[in-house]
């Protein structure tokens, strides 16, 4: 039985007093079967960890470096993120891909990384609008997913969460249907088969992400094949994120 995740992704918002208020007004009953994740920017994992470690609720980080330690200045590597509490690292989010040029390998390397110190990859993949109107989704999505799992173990991979966040629905207020979703996801699945067997294609959990807000939420978790969301904008609402939850 996989397990329904439901994940916030701060991307770069929220100061330290910032995310300090946010978890001051957030209050939830806790759900069985269902875990909450907040992704928040390094700087406000401390104070995420304070609020949250005498709870059910996780939490994790936006990105990683593929390298334990060293020369690489200005980055964050896995045993540190571990060290932080961190159970969820999100791996090659399109912003990244798009703005920092991260390539499909690149992200590969932080799956086996995040993996390498027991910690579960969130891994992104997703077509942008004009990839979806050339009839290219699946060719990419299906790249992206193969390069990711290509050197782990079937173990690791089925224990990799993959998130479909198709570009054009990131915060564009228009999320795709949840039928086109579940479709993806069914596709997610037969490429996990084939790269990593039927075991893995059974346990991976798959998740939506693209302007999942409290009304829409629930249309996607009604899908065989989803087991949960990424959520960005509607995260940063306490609100919105303990309606959303109490719908998972
Ligand atoms: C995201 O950035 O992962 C995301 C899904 O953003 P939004 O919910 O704002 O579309």
């Amino acid at each position: 039985m996989r397990k329904t995740l439901i994940a916030g992704n701060w991307k770069m918002n929220f100061t330290v007093t910032e995310a300090e208020s946010f978890f001051k007004s957030f209050k939830i009953q806790k759900k069985e079967g269902v875990e909450l994740l907040f992704c928040p920017p390094f700087t406000d994992i401390p104070i995420t960890r304070f609020f949250l470690e005498r709870s059910s609720i996780l939490w994790g980080a936006q990105n990683v470096y593929p390298e334990d330690n060293g020369a690489f200045t200005g980055e964050i590597s896995a045993p540190m993120l571990k060290d932080l509490g961190c159970s969820y690292v999100i791996c090659g989010h399109s912003e990244r891909r798009q703005i920092l040029g991260e390539s499909d390998e690149l992200v590969a390397r932080k799956v086996k990384a995040v993996l390498s110190h027991d910690m579960i990859p969130i891994l992104c993949v997703g077509e942008t609008g004009e990839e979806r109107k050339e009839g290219q989704t699946e060719e990419r999505i299906g790249s992206e997913i193969r390069t990711a799992l290509f050197e782990l173990s079937k173990e690791e991979a089925a224990k990799v969460v993959i998130a479909y966040e198709p570009i054009w629905a990131i915060g564009s207020g228009k999320a795709a249907t949840p039928e086109g979703a579940e479709e993806i996801a069914v596709f997610i699945r037969k490429t996990v088969k084939e790269t990593a067997g039927k075991k893995a294609s059974e346990e991976v959990r798959i998740l939506y992400g693209g302007s999942v807000n409290g009304d829409n939420m629930s249309h996607f978790l009604k899908q065989k094949d989803i087991d949960g969301a990424l959520i960005g904008g509607a995260s940063l609402k306490p609100e919105t994120m303990i309606d959303i939850y109490s719908k998972a």
